[in-house]
């Protein structure tokens, strides 16, 4: 994750400087986000501000994965936004080493073992994704899996459009 976001999602109260001029506020930060689609605000919203909006980011990720896939299939449809949602939110870091790839030992650090050192958690692998979907490994892999792979893309051009912004807003002050 870049380091400017992930200072954003301290979710402290304060109004701690993000850089540039001490007043720089939350408020300004929502207001630098980009003007997209519903949907992509809400989920910037829920990353980065932290404020909430759950319930209808949830509802709105189901709706436009209907919207895209169509309704043939819709309970997995809406299963698998939920969890390109959920892993769009979460990911970034590593449980495990929070993100820093390293675990402390006696001796010093080591190698998280969890991301291999990358810091990044790991994608769903294809028996996670069989089981959440209730379909063969074929299934995920000509459909279900592409389909996340999507669905994960549309979160990283959210979050692409939100670093551009968020860049321009610490340069202008
Ligand atoms: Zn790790």
């Amino acid at each position: 994750m870049i380091e400017l976001l992930a200072k954003l999602t301290a979710k402290t109260p304060s109004l701690n400087p993000i850089g540039g001029k001490p007043e720089t506020t939350w408020e300004d930060v929502a207001g630098s986000l980009p003007h997209l689609c519903r949907h992509g605000t809400l989920y910037l919203y829920a990353k980065y501000i932290d404020i909430g909006l759950d319930p209808q980011l949830h509802a709105e990720a189901k709706a436009v994965a209907l919207a895209k896939y169509g309704n043939k299939d819709a309970v997995r449809v809406k299963a698998l936004a939920s969890i390109a949602l959920d892993q769009a939110l979460n990911t970034g870091h590593c449980q495990h080493c929070q993100g820093s790839g390293q675990i402390a030992n006696r001796e010093g650090f080591e190698q998280c073992s969890h991301c291999n050192g990358t810091g990044r958690a790991k994608e769903l692998s294809q028996r996670q994704l069989m089981s959440a979907l209730h379909v063969g490994v074929n299934n995920v892999k000509n459909l279900w899996r592409p389909r996340l792979n999507e669905l994960l893309a549309d979160y990283q051009g959210y979050d692409m459009a939100a670093e551009e912004s968020l860049r321009r807003l610490k340069k202008n002050n």
